[in-house]
């Protein structure tokens, strides 16, 4: 649901550059379910069809004319797929649909769904997503320069294209997946190993056994593709790590989150430093013009720079914010909230109702909320992590806080849990329970059928939004960079996006940025924290209003929000992002050198040899110290032999690798050093390296040597997984 929003703002933006996209997806015609809550707080789904005549969709025809239908082969025999277009804006999304007459009834379930298939149909849908995804760009004549998978439900991606080069081209399995290396991108969307599917090892051999001759693999190769090169014994293909060893590059989407990828699939690359894994980061954003309420995209209309919508990501456009005078900014806000108040009373009601609960009681909860009391919406997925009753720990502090008559405070969530989750769904009833509880009832709401209208109220229309999950779980969250362009003030969780967003004067942080013991302190601090901020500063900086009736404190938080978000997370700057840092350096590489399979043979021949030779690289180093005192501003020359087999010189990169020795021992990597060749001995073999190291900082330090590969047909070095240190 979320990867599905996100995409949709990924789309959108691409479309607004101009960039030259297309997208490729399934059919979901039964797949997204409606949440009622009954009376006990028990979630029901219920799944409804969408009617494709309702939808901005029109089927893809072939050059005869007819509806456009494809094929992939299964073990038994063959299932058909119809193709659907969207146009977002400029950009054509694909879908694929098996749910046609050409297909037996078993086959036509296959795409019906996102959740509730078995693990065959699962690797069922995978396979049409990355195969026939393949196949139907080649059909449709389309040459894409890069393939971007978005979390591992598209990583056969990978060996489709591989397939295809080795058929068209001659090539072995190796040159062929240097090829498609150099033409994907991988994001991972999650921060647990359990979000990528991993299939077992039967169901593979069931789907692939007459796959992978075509890739010349045996058995073991295939299945090592998607296995821990650490725990190959364990069985499962991992749809993440088929990915991870196949694409050029990769990223995570939140700067914390591609430094807990980098720890997470570290074992992908054993002798890499998990610190070090090829894995960058591009953080998420949102449309910022489609999640904007209307309203206040008129207020912007009139103070920001003319074309501002065009100009996103230009921190110019959102300084001007400043300039919309205060009672214009909270008259539209106020608004914001009277109608998001209408829309939860009616949804309660509605609710309620259904339970079998009397008018006056109902009007009784809902006539609790007033706009001018302050907000607080907290609405995403239920899913365990993100801890939706955490601010019910202390039950009796949280009474007191909402239970305040001069300094009225009032809770909404929302949200749906999977219907596989049992734990989401117990949330859901527990905070159900709660806002029944006496203390609780016109204090606490429980909005059902959490969706993108909905949504769309909330983050525009409470006061604060509060987010706090277990840190470091949240790869990125989005709802919160939605709440902040609309003056909603974030009250979150250093993790995810706010780690980078909250810059102390745009909103709160809850907790700290470290790692905690255990769960149940993590829980008791957060919660702690939580109520201390609510306490000693959001209820305060609220009800601090003036004579004008207008809180100026609370106004300008609103506006610190809205600069500090705007432009930087809009999906208009990660795709800028996506472009300078993976796109295009990888765009160029393949251009440059993978179109001539000369290249590509020279540079397997290359990588065969480093293999072959690489531990026979030896390091020394001359002056024998592991442990310096350093003076701040101080120089520092350093230098190391290389004794090289069968490698040349320009084929490796030496370098220092220095860090500082803390108080308690450890080590904090400072940085690594490249050095230069000063002289060598080559009948020998014999290089000296040397460089310069400026400490900026006194302390105590210590340095070791490395030697990397280095060629000009690698992005990053790490994906070869060779790596040299000294040994004593
Ligand atoms: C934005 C959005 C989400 C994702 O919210 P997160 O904070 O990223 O978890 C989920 N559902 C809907 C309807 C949304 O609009």
């Amino acid at each position: 649901m979320d990867c599905g929003i996100l995409s949709g703002d990924h789309l959108k933006s691409a479309s607004d550059l101009g960039l030259p996209f297309v997208a490729v997806g399934l059919l979901y015609k039964n797949g997204y379910f409606h949440q009622k809550i009954n009376g006990y707080g028990i979630q029901e789904t219920e799944y409804t069809n969408i009617d494709i005549r309702d939808l901005p969709i029109i089927p893809v025809k072939d050059e005869n004319g007819e509806e456009l239908i494809i094929y992939v082969r299964f073990p038994k025999k063959k299932i058909y797929l119809k193709v659907w277009q969207i146009n977002v804006g400029r950009v054509k999304l694909y879908l694929l649909d098996s749910d046609i007459e050409q297909n037996s009834e078993d086959y036509r379930q296959v795409t019906l769904r996102l959740y509730g298939g078995d693990r065959e149909t699962r690797i069922q849908q995978e396979i049409i997503l990355g195969m026939a995804g393949v196949h139907l760009l080649q059909i449709l004549g389309l040459k894409p320069t890069l393939y971007h998978m978005n979390e591992g439900h598209s990583s056969f991606v990978t060996v489709e294209l591989i397939k295809d080069i080795i058929a068209e081209k001659k090539v072995s399995f190796d040159m062929a997946k240097d090829i498609v290396s150099a033409k994907t991108v991988f994001t991972t969307h999650t921060p647990v190993p359990a979000g990528n599917d991993i299939f077992d090892i039967n169901l593979v051999e069931k789907y692939f056994k007459n796959f992978w001759p075509r890739l010349n693999l045996s058995r073991e190769e295939f299945l090592r593709l998607g296995m821990n090169p650490k725990k190959e014994l364990e069985p499962g293909f991992n749809m993440g790590i088929l990915a991870l060893k196949i694409a050029g590059k990769k990223n995570g989407v939140s700067k914390l989150h591609g430094a807990v990828s980098r720890e997470l699939f570290s074992e992908v690359w054993p002798n890499i430093l998990p610190a070090e894994s090829p894995i960058t980061h591009v953080t998420n954003g949102i449309h910022t013009c489609f999640w904007l309420a209307p309203s206040l995209k008129e207020l912007y209309n009139k103070y920001l720079m003319p074309y501002w919508q065009e100009n996103i990501f230009d921190e110019n456009v959102w300084k001007k914010v400043n300039s919309i005078p205060n009672d214009k900014l909270w008259e539209v806000h106020k608004e914001r909230k009277q109608k998001l108040i209408k829309i939860v009373q009616e949804n309660i009601s509605n609710r309620l109702r259904r339970s079998g609960i009397g008018a006056i009681e109902i009007n009784e909860i809902v006539s609790g909320l007033n706009d001018n009391d302050l907000i607080i919406g907290f609405a995403r997925r239920f899913a365990t992590y993100k801890r939706a009753n955490l601010i019910f720990k202390d039950l009796e502090r949280i009474t007191k806080i909402l239970n305040d008559a001069k300094r009225p405070v009032k809770i909404i969530f929302a949200g749906k849990a999977h219907p596989a989750d049992k734990e989401g769904q117990d949330l859901i009833k527990n905070i159900h329970e709660i806002s029944m509880m006496p203390q609780f009832k016109g204090k606490v709401f429980v909005l059902e059928d959490y969706n993108i209208a909905v949504a769309r109220h909330l983050i525009s229309g409470v006061d604060v939004w509060l987010n706090n999950p277990r840190r470091p779980m949240e790869a990125s969250g989005t709802s919160g960079q939605k709440a902040a362009v609309n003056g909603v003030i974030n009250f979150s969780i250093l993790d995810g996006w706010w780690a980078e967003g909250y810059n102390q004067k745009n909103g709160w942080a809850i907790g700290k940025s470290t790692n905690y013991e255990s769960y149940e302190v993590q829980d008791m601090e957060d919660s702690q924290s939580i109520y201390n901020i609510l306490e000693n500063k959001i209820i305060p900086a609220y009800y601090n209003i003036g004579k004008n009736g207008l809180s100026e404190e609370w106004l300008t938080l609103m506006k610190n929000s809205i600069i500090s978000t705007g432009g930087k997370f809009s999906t208009s700057r990660m795709l800028v992002d996506y472009t300078d840092k993976l796109y295009m350096p990888l765009c160029n590489l393949s251009k440059k050198y993978y179109n001539s399979l000369e290249e590509v043979a020279s540079f397997n021949e290359w990588k065969e040899n480093l293999y072959l030779n690489w531990n026979k690289i030896e390091i020394s180093q001359q002056e024998n110290i592991e442990e310096l005192s350093i003076d701040a501003g101080s120089k520092m020359t350093v230098s190391c032999t290389v004794k090289l087999p069968n490698i040349n010189v320009e084929d490796i990169e030496v370098e220092t690798y220095l860090g500082k020795i803390l108080d308690n021992g450890t080590i904090e990597k400072i940085g690594i050093i490249p050095m230069k060749l000063e002289s060598s001995k080559e009948e020998e073999r014999i290089y000296n390296f040397i460089t310069e190291i400026e400490f900026k900082d006194g302390g105590n330090y210590g340095y070791t040597y490395r030697v990397m590969p280095k060629n000009k047909m690698i992005l990053d070095a790490e994906n070869l997984n060779l790596i040299k240190w000294i040994t004593k």
